[in-house]
């Protein structure tokens, strides 16, 4: 918590995503998906979260809503306006429910998530379709590492499910 960026230099996204990044690792050496977020505002990360489905036993326990509640806690306010959240993977439809409930502007996903994303449908130019307030989005940051995490993560559930099937 606390690192700060400066701002419009072109790395920044990327410098928060890493951040992301090194949630999602942490869940996947939890046996967890790997799916990492982080809620910035001004610059300073205000909430982390790592998906904790397993851990938590909890269908919610998703990165974004782990970050989001997190966030809203660190500044004891469920209004997280001028916030952006960063998440690996494509956010799904109840993770970008609650980002829109807790008034984020700005969403910036890693890879697309065919499955469950709900966001790259919506997009037009950059900005959330049929929002109610304002939500920019960017994808495709750090596409490569993101999706390349969740890649080994299954690969290696599927190893180790055939393993133990012999
Ligand atoms: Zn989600």
């Amino acid at each position: 918590m606390g690192v700060l960026f400066a701002w419009g230099t072109g790395m920044d996204d990327e410098a928060l995503m890493r951040e992301a990044l090194d949630e999602a690792r942490l869940a996947f050496a939890e046996g967890e998906v790997p799916i990492g977020s982080v809620v910035v505002k001004d610059g300073r990360i205000i909430g982390r979260g790592r998906n904790r489905k397993e851990a938590l036993c909890d269908p919610t326990a998703h990165a974004e809503v782990l970050a989001l509640r997190q966030a809203a806690q660190s500044t004891n306010s469920w209004r997280l306006l001028e916030t952006t959240l960063y998440t690996t993977a494509e956010p799904c439809l109840m993770c970008l429910g609650a980002a829109l409930q807790a008034r984020v502007s700005r969403i910036v996903f890693g890879c697309r998530e065919p499955k469950f994303g709900a966001v790259s449908h919506l997009i037009e130019n950059g900005h959330l379709r049929d929002a109610n307030h304002c939500l920019t989005v960017k994808d495709g940051v750090l596409e490569q590492q993101c999706a390349q995490l969740l890649q080994d993560f299954f690969a290696k559930r599927r190893t180790e499910v055939s393993t133990a099937a012999k």
